[in-house]
């Protein structure tokens, strides 16, 4: 293991109080506790995520407590309080009821982060219907292809998104019965006029701000998210309102939320890290979330995290690894002493990264583990706990973690510590996925013997500790060696001119398959053959010649999922001359 194990402080009152102990918290878990920390809807009538993360807080002690606050470039912070958030989405839940939108239909959104967003998503589910974010900066076809697959009822957007991506395939969605645009522009009303098109603000201040949430039943349809495409074409993942129970014991186990941190998690709602940590977990632990319109900018996130007092981080590797690349000294001259806690997920963080967080803020970035199937934070490395850098962490108290083997019958056998396989998690958690959209199929192939496989490959070391390998699509066969990717760019980043990596297995006629690497280089670096020789040498002798790339190709830019992930599909496609296939969610090159 190339880095120290990070200890943290075991003094309970200076660390976590709703975890102070991982083993412990462990053994005294279930999920029925969890469920029960939930307050449920008046009278005994089920359970909807909006109450539990608007209106029970809205009215109990902290109705006036700031739930949003919305930052954007060109304005003032505007701010709702939780007794403010639950009427509009009051509102919106009126608006729909009085267009005939029923429990079940979808509510689909296309906006960047602006208030509206969070008002549509909770009055949505007021209403029983099944919210499903989309990116803002899809273009027009994967636009058309999401709601076509998701049979959407309902469009909320902005009028200038309508006007470049939605006119022009409107007529291609017959189901789509109500568009609603966001807009203060005058120049917008003949738009309004078209016929289905209505005005978003205009209809909800005629709403009424009283609604009574009808029954909802725990195992309703809540959300519906498509996955990354990052290995393939994006999956529509259906959630039920009880994960809202992961949500909450998530919150509180890994982001370690109090009352009254201030929570900023840097992911967009188009993916579901930005829906679960960035809409509704904070809102159901009722703390402050701060909500940046904008895009990633170095100056700017380290403004936000001053300015705005943030306690509690949750990004990237890709943010984080951005950030390295500028520096520690914009670090330096801000002043982030409310920073208390800082996690990351969605790809590999790499030690490097880790490390890099600990010496420059103080405090090591906290990995963890999960993706839209799962619905919430399934491994993770807990306030609590000592970190190894380079390792996800421990499974949730509630979650069954092991490392298996599907076996040609079918069956799966658990491996040992130590032994690579891949990911699987005993099914059943609240959060669980209930389905993907019109492919039962490949929902049932994903279960075997009780087990819900990820499709990622990991080992558990002799402690419980977790390490990534790769995804199963990913992982390079060469001369009898399985290789996961992972391994191999996390040693690259290694090396001091090295920003970015992207690592994928080469046809080979003789070993099967050979290592080549695809190189981000620092600012102001040039590939020259002298550096690609020196990163060669570097690899080799940190990995040893079996697991080196053998081949080094400088890239400006590494193809990106919008959710900042590496497709390595797309290297390998590209690579091989063969057809890149969906590359809907492909972040275009800055
Ligand atoms: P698709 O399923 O469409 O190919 P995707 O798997 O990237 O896309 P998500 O659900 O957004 O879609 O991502 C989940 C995946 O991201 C995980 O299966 C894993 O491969 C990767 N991932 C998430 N967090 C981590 C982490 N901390 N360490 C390593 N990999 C991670
Ligand atoms: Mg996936």
């Amino acid at each position: 293991m190339p880095w120290d194990i990070i200890h943290k402080m075991r003094d309970p009152a200076a660390c976590a109080p709703w975890l102070e102990d991982y083993d412990k918290t462990r053994a005294g878990f279930s999920w029925a506790q969890a469920r029960a920390l939930l307050t449920g809807l008046p009278q005994g009538r089920g359970l909807n995520i909006a109450h539990e993360a608007v209106d029970r807080h809205a009215l109990g002690a902290r109705g006036r407590h700031v739930a949003l606050r919305c930052l954007a470039r060109d304005r003032a912070a505007g701010e709702l309080t939780y007794a403010a958030l639950s009427a509009q989405t009051n509102r919106f839940a009126n608006v729909l009821r009085h267009l005939g939108v029923a429990a079940g239909e979808r509510v689909f959104m296309l906006s960047d982060r602006i208030a509206e967003l969070y008002i549509a998503a909770f009055g949505t589910l007021k209403n029983r219907s099944v919210f499903c974010p989309m990116f803002a900066a899809f273009g027009p076809e994967p636009i058309r292809a999401r709601l076509a697959l998701g049979e959407a009822a309902v469009l909320v957007t902005t009028a200038a998104l309508y006007r470049r991506k939605v006119a022009g395939i409107h007529a291609q969605l017959p189901g789509l019965r109500h568009v609603l645009l966001v807009t203060d522009d005058p120049a917008d009303a003949e738009l309004l006029k078209s016929p289905g098109v209505s005005d978003f603000r205009q209809l909800l201040a005629e709403a009424s701000a009283q609604f009574e949430i009808p029954p909802t039943a725990p195992e309703d349809p809540a959300l519906l998210h498509f996955t990354s495409g990052t290995t393939g074409t994006p999956k529509g993942v259906v959630h039920v309102h009880e994960a809202v129970a992961v949500h909450c014991a998530t919150a509180r186990f890994v982001l370690d939320l109090h009352d009254e941190d201030i929570f900023w998690c840097t992911a967009d709602p188009g993916w579901v890290t930005g829906t679960s940590y960035g809409i509704v977990a904070p809102l159901a632990l009722g703390v402050t979330l701060v909500v940046d319109r904008e895009e990633f900018d170095p100056e700017r996130w380290y403004g936000i995290l001053q300015d705005e007092r943030v306690s509690v981080w949750y990004t990237a590797p890709t943010a984080i690894r951005m950030l390295m690349k500028y520096g520690a000294q914009p670090v330096r001259s801000h002043e982030l002493s409310s920073l208390r806690h800082i996690c990351s997920v969605g790809e590999p963080l790499n030690p490097d990264a880790v490390v890099w967080g600990r010496d420059t803020f103080g405090i090591a970035f906290h990995d963890n583990w999960w993706q839209t199937e799962t619905g919430g934070i399934m491994i993770a490395n807990y306030p609590a706990m000592d970190i190894r850098p380079g390792s996800m962490g421990k499974p949730l108290p509630g979650i069954d973690a092991a490392i298996v083997r599907r076996e040609k019958d079918g069956r799966i056998t658990v491996l040992d510590a130590g032994v690579e396989g891949e990911l699987a998690l005993r099914q059943g958690w609240p959060s669980m996925f209930r389905g993907y959209l019109h492919d039962a199929a490949r929902y049932r192939q994903c279960f075997a013997d009780g087990w819900y496989l990820t499709g990622d490959l990991a080992r558990r070391d002799g402690d419980g500790y977790y390490w990534f390998v790769g995804r199963a699509d990913d992982v390079i066969k060469s001369a009898g060696h399985l290789i996961g990717p992972f391994e191999v760019e996390s040693a690259l980043l290694e090396h001091p001119a090295v920003a970015g990596a992207g690592v994928i297995g080469k046809p080979d006629p003789v070993v099967g398959e050979t290592v080549k690497a695809f190189v981000e280089l620092k600012h102001g670096i040039d590939g020259d053959e002298a550096l690609r020789k020196q990163i060669l040498g570097f690899a080799r002798k940190r990995l040893g010649a079996a697991i080196a790339p053998k081949e080094i190709t400088f890239a400006r830019n590494l193809p990106r999922t919008r959710s900042g992930k590496i497709m390595r599909r797309l290297l390998k496609a590209r690579e091989l001359g063969l057809p890149e296939g969906d590359i809907s969610t492909l972040e275009p090159a800055a």
